[in-house]
């Protein structure tokens, strides 16, 4: 794997050829941004929206957190990264559609699912426990249903795009504007064994795109 030094080289190689080539785009976006679509999705290293949806700079906005979470409105003084940027996409990007993005492999969910830094102090698995400890009750649900081995897994990183899709509506100028019909919520999960993207319904299923 690429450490920084590697990375400067990457970052020659996008200026010689991408950003040459895509340099009126670069010249527009420098004016400012307009993408329709949020996507929310996974810090993991594999699961770079960008990549997935082979996008162009400026197309979408995107937050990546552990476990690709979306917790819900809360008005507790405290700093809420997430609120923050969906606040920005919607009410001033305004985009038509928000994704969130869930994976196969995903070690939050695996941490949800086996609760590995219950009890640590935060900077020690605290703060990681506490993150992922929304989606405890769907753990719950889960685990009634798969028990704890694989099949739970899978079906807790499912559970992460509905819990967030949930916590999204909790945000009152979410639902004000799925009513009017200028946004819809997407979910999507992306198997990175073999590389196919799941699409949810208006149901909550997912099938291969
Ligand atoms: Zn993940």
């Amino acid at each position: 794997m690429a450490d920084f030094t590697e990375l400067l080289a990457g970052y020659g190689r996008f200026r010689v050829h991408d950003w040459t080539r895509q340099r009126d785009r670069w010249a527009e976006l420098s004016e400012g941004q307009s993408p329709k679509v949020m996507i929310i999705a996974c810090s993991d290293s594999r699961v770079d929206p960008a990549q997935v949806f082979d996008t162009s700079p400026g197309e979408i906005f995107v937050v990546r957190n552990v476990a690709n979470l979306v917790p819900p409105f809360e008005l507790d003084g405290k700093r809420h990264g997430v609120s923050a940027a969906l606040e920005f996409a919607v009410t001033q990007l305004q985009v038509s559609e928000i994704v969130v993005m869930g994976h196969g492999s995903c070690g939050g969910v695996h941490a949800a699912l086996t609760q590995a830094f219950d009890g640590k102090a935060p900077g020690e698995g605290g703060f990681i426990a506490h993150w992922v400890d929304m989606l405890d009750d769907a753990r719950d649900r889960v685990i009634a249903t798969h028990g704890t081995g694989p099949d739970a897994l899978h079906a807790l990183e499912l559970e992460t795009v509905r819990v967030s899709i949930a916590n999204l509506r909790t945000f009152p100028c979410i639902p004000e504007r799925e009513a009017a019909g200028t946004l819809r919520l997407r979910g999507a999960y992306f198997a990175i064994a073999d590389g196919v993207l799941h699409v949810m319904d208006d149901d909550g299923e997912f099938a291969p795109a």
